[in-house]
């Protein structure tokens, strides 16, 4: 350990594997970010790889981003590359930019006490972040060990102030510091501790499975907009299902998703729509939407529904997710239209109307969520294979006779009215 490593009294010394010590080679480092790391250093700053990249290559995998943290104010890093732009009000990041790639440099920071903010309401729900701090400051402000590890472009050195070299080795995923504190100062981080520990194939710390039955409540409080873009990074990820289910296991669920119980169809349905998207087919949000109520949907429509009831049911299945996050009116559209399309498909071919609904643009999408429904349930699947030949022979038949030009200004001009019953 070096002095300068143990500036703060209070901190654990730090960890420091050297280069011959760690498998993180620099031909693995983005060649941009390199770059950045380099001219920091040669200008007398600390330049480190921190959070996620480091994590993710220690463990062999590869990083989504890298992300370089410093000594240098957000002013002097702009001084130093000419494609610098300083972005954000409450804690100024600078993004460096090499044509299309950015590689985003945040100085050290720590957690910010009652004295060092001024009151403002809009901080309200926020954790708050931002006054300058030393490294292990900012590795402690960090929410998990395995996030909170550096690599020192300096000496080519891997620095842990948090014990995440010991949580990686023992693949645990640990909140820094007291769960109850850490999770009442930002609830999100419990949905976070459940998304990292089923990307990673990671257990849950035991004190950190506590905090979470104990704090479990306050991610209501979190800002919806936030919750949402999590719940969307669950979905990319491929571990709603997984994530979803353990949330309700551990009472988080009807907390995060505006009261949404869950039950075991629906966690089955996403676990084959995450199977889906690692086959590589992108999650658009309707269609996420339209798999988290579609359970709750099919119990709710009585087994008489005409099409017009079953509209409005789709409409109120729906409503208070997307009043609560604030859904815009065209996702919320789609996803009904996916869920009606579901009913639909159930009754079954030969019914008034097919030819229209055949046609109608989501039709294949409900059919694709209703198979995976039919995967995860065992229900259906003998309607299946008769919607999909009926699919496929529309879709060539139209291919055939019009030209696609023909076919969008059909459907637009179908959207528009609201949908007529047709029983
Ligand atoms: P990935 O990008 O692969 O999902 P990541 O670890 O890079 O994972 P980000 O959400 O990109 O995660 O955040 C970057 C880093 O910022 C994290 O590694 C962590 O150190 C820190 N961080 C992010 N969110 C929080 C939070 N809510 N509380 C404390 N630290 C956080
Ligand atoms: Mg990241």
């Amino acid at each position: 350990m070096t002095p300068e490593h143990a500036i703060t009294p209070s901190y654990p010394p730090a960890v420091i594997l050297p280069r011959a010590e760690h498998p993180i080679s620099r031909q693995s480092i983005d060649p941009e970010t390199l770059k950045v790391l380099y001219r920091l250093h040669r200008s007398g700053f600390k330049a480190y790889l921190v959070g996620g990249s480091v994590r993710d290559l220690l463990l062999g995998r590869t990083p989504k981003d890298f992300d370089v943290g410093t000594d240098a104010t957000p002013e002097q890093v702009k001084k130093l590359f000419r494609n610098c732009f300083l972005i954000g009000r409450r804690f100024r990041l600078a993004h460096v930019r090499f044509g299309k790639e950015v590689v985003e440099v945040a100085t050290f920071r720590r957690m910010a006490t009652a004295d060092d903010l001024p009151e403002s309401p809009e901080d309200h729900g926020h954790f708050v972040e931002n006054v300058f701090g030393t490294p292990q400051e900012d590795a402690f402000r960090r929410d998990f060990t395995i996030n909170a590890l550096f690599y020192d472009i300096g000496d080519f050195s891997v620095i842990d102030y948090v014990g995440g070299l010991e949580d990686l080795a023992a693949r645990r995923l640990r909140i820094i510091g007291d769960p109850l504190v850490r999770f009442t100062e930002d609830p999100v981080r419990m949905l976070r501790a459940l998304e990292f520990a089923a990307r990673l194939g990671f257990s849950l710390d035991e004190q950190t499975r506590e905090g979470i039955y104990a704090r479990a409540p306050l991610i209501a409080e979190a800002a919806p907009a936030r919750i949402r873009e999590e719940i969307m990074e669950l979905f990319r990820h491929k571990v709603a299902g997984e994530v979803l289910r353990s949330a309700a296991s551990m009472g988080l669920l009807p907390h995060l998703l505006a009261g949404h119980e869950g039950d075991e169809a629906t966690f089955a349905l996403l676990e084959k729509l995450d199977e889906r998207t690692a086959g590589g087919t992108p999650i658009e949000e309707p269609f996420a939407l339209a798999a988290l109520y579609l359970s709750r949907f099919l119990r709710a429509c009585p087994p008489q529904a005409t099409v017009t009831d079953v509209v409005r049911i789709a409409g109120l299945v729906l409503s208070p997710h997307c009043r609560y996050f604030h859904v815009a009116a065209g996702i919320r559209h789609q996803a009904r239209e996916f869920l009606i399309g579901i009913f639909r498909l159930r009754r079954g071919p030969g019914q008034r109307g097919e030819r229209r609904f055949l046609q109608h643009p989501q039709t294949p999408n409900a059919l694709q969520l209703l198979t995976l429904w039919s995967e995860a349930t065992g229900e259906d699947g003998k309607l299946l294979a008769a919607w999909h030949q009926k699919l496929k022979g529309r879709a060539s038949s139209a291919e055939e006779t019009e030209p696609p030009a023909a076919q969008k200004r059909r459907r637009r001009r179908r959207r528009r009215p609201p949908r007529k019953a047709e029983d």
